[in-house]
């Protein structure tokens, strides 16, 4: 009888896996490195292999499983099967996964986008709490978000619903790699925050550590500016200030359509922590609904980078037929969504 889920993260740069019970609980994990050459054609037998090795290596059998659950940094299309735009592995056109993961495996495959997988897993095991409305935007290179709703995974017509990153923030601003103009990921991505504090560096003449940094051609990362801020660097201030204006308007945004419980902030660039929520806050409380104003919670995303691990997981649980399921486990799987 199976008893167990295995969860595979696969990104940019690595594969992550990890083998849980029932309740979410990390009973294993291990990864290895993506390997995109190929056209990316080595990238799913990569995932058999280290699967099969990994089970047989531990004596154990792949029906003790009840199947895997994968997330990519692509869109997940023809009705569940494939993989499109993941331009880190080289797939660029439609690539199928979930046939030859289940020919070679024997158990059921089932495939999402990274950034909803990581809203799923905040939303079981981390700052989501189980909630039936929430969303999570993940601040990295990109902006990734998920968004749960009425107790749902909002997918939309051709699953790009939740493309927060790309809701317009200036129309007449910096042009975003989709091809449109303005979009809050040029502004409050890791990459960003570091384009707007060199568009501020440009008309700004006083005193500033960042400026003459910038000045200078010095490295300058998300975390050099938001130290700075905290420093009370003048421009580094004012820089991060209207990264954040940005995003808490455009949450705003995304709060009075769908008014969401809770609102969690992942990603390299949360590592700043309750500083960085402060300045989101501000602006989010202003122009949210005056009934969501106080009641929609704004909190930092507390698994890291195994959100999107649990949250695939998560969608073998919800898959189970009850009555294959003891009472503890069914009551695990009420858990998820
Ligand atoms: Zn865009």
């Amino acid at each position: 009888m199976p008893s167990k889920l295995i969860g595979v993260d696969v990104g940019g740069t690595t594969v992550k896996f990890a083998i849980f019970n029932v309740h979410g609980d990390i009973q294993d994990q291990w990864s290895f490195p993506t390997d995109p050459l190929d056209n990316g054609n080595r990238v799913v037998p990569d995932i058999i292999n280290s699967i099969k090795h990994r089970v047989q290596l531990y004596d154990m059998k792949l029906s003790d499983f009840y199947g895997v659950g994968l997330d990519f940094p692509g869109t997940v299309t023809d009705h569940g099967r494939a993989v499109v735009g993941a331009y880190h592995l080289n797939w660029e056109t439609p690539h199928a996964v979930k046939q030859p993961l289940e020919e070679a495996l024997g158990i059921p495959v089932i495939l999402e986008n990274d950034a909803n997988a990581a809203a799923l897993g905040e939303n079981w095991k981390g700052a989501g709490n189980n909630s039936a409305n929430m969303l999570m935007i993940t601040l990295g290179t990109g902006i990734g978000s998920g968004i749960i709703a009425g107790g749902k995974l909002l997918t939309g017509y051709l699953g790009s619903a939740g493309e927060i990153g790309h809701i317009c923030v200036d129309p007449n601003g910096f042009k975003c790699s989709c091809g449109n103009m303005g979009c809050l990921e040029e502004y409050a991505s890791a990459t960003g925050i570091v384009r707007v504090a060199h568009a501020k560096a440009e008309e700004y003449e006083g005193n500033s550590k960042l400026k003459a940094m910038l000045d200078q051609g010095e490295e300058v990362s998300s975390k050099t500016v938001v130290d700075l801020a905290r420093d009370k660097d003048y421009l580094a201030e004012q820089s991060l200030t209207q990264s954040c204006t940005y995003l808490g308007t455009a949450l705003s945004y995304v709060g009075n359509t769908l008014n969401p419980e809770t609102m969690i902030i992942g990603g390299g660039v949360s590592a700043a922590g309750q500083f960085l929520l402060n300045l989101i806050e501000k602006p989010l409380r202003e122009h949210l609904f005056p009934t969501m104003k106080t009641s929609t919670q704004l909190k930092l995303a507390e698994l890291g980078n195994t959100a999107g691990l649990i949250g695939a997981a998560s969608l073998v649980l919800s898959t189970i037929d009850d009555s294959a399921l003891t009472t503890t486990e069914r009551i695990a799987k009420q858990m998820v969504l």
